[in-house]
């Protein structure tokens, strides 16, 4: 008993401050696309073809990156790296499905919930994850939102397991034809109001398996508040996101 106190007290205070200037991920991490269309001759378009998910569209002469689609291969930034490149930065939540196209011009991040429903849930949210057809990278990193270095809980918002004692749901995942009547039942077992979140790529878009014949996709009759890219997304990308939402973050 006395190595394990003594072990925790070496581990120090392991939870991280959120937001703070101060974080630094890894060297590795792929974020925020910054795409310089000044510097695009914009007649090649080999970006759009080499792109996996067909997240580039070349746009009046110019490419326009769909960051709901992008799974962050980075194959677009190794073919021309003058026009693209991804930064350290983690903010990539929208709360509009157009404010993930990116033109090189302002990035609109998500806003906060109006003021009736941040008067509802500014403080406390709790959210019903749908796994839809995931891999599982999303999964996981929602669940590590729940550990001791991110301890979700601090800011009132929990994943919880039953939708009667949810506020919404957080999709992963395509939403493959199996899981279309789960998503629809999880969703009509929420009592309104309530929150949709759409979380990685696959869940926006259907990722790389956009257009396949299994892929259902989250149905146009159930709105979605809040966008998180990523494939997965980064748990703070996922944190700065509902964060912004219920208007904790400005
Ligand atoms: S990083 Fe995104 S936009 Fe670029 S090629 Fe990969 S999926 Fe396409």
């Amino acid at each position: 008993m006395l190595k394990e106190i003594i072990s925790r007290l070496k581990q120090g205070h392991r939870t991280i401050d959120f937001p703070s200037a101060g974080i630094k991920l890894s060297p590795r991490f792929m974020g925020l696309p910054e795409i310089k269309c000044d510097a695009c001759g914009g007649n090649c378009a080999k970006c759009a073809d080499i792109c996996p998910t067909g997240a580039i569209e070349i746009t009046a002469g110019k490419p326009v990156l769909d960051m709901g689609r992008c799974v962050f291969c980075g194959k677009c930034a190794a073919l021309c790296p003058g026009v693209f490149k991804f930064g350290a930065d983690y903010k990539l939540a929208a709360s509009k499905r157009g404010d993930l196209l990116l033109t090189g011009e302002v990035v609109k991040r998500a806003e906060t919930l109006d003021a009736s429903m941040k008067k509802i849930f500014g403080r406390s949210l709790r959210l019903r994850v749908v796994s839809a057809g995931g891999c599982g990278a999303c999964e996981a990193d929602c669940n590590v939102l729940q550990t001791l270095v991110f301890d979700l809980g601090r800011f009132g918002v929990q994943f919880v397991a039953s939708p009667r004692h949810a506020d919404g749901i957080l999709v992963t995942g395509t939403v493959t034809q199996n899981m279309k009547l789960a998503l629809r039942k999880t969703y009509d077992a929420v009592p309104a109001p309530k929150i949709v979140v759409a979380a990685g790529a696959c869940a926006i878009s259907g990722g790389i398996y956009a257009g396949h014949p299994e892929t259902a996709g989250i149905p146009e009759d159930i709105p979605v508040n809040l966008y998180i890219p990523g494939c997965p997304p980064h748990p703070l990308t996922i944190l700065d996101g509902l964060l912004r939402l219920l208007g904790r973050i400005e």
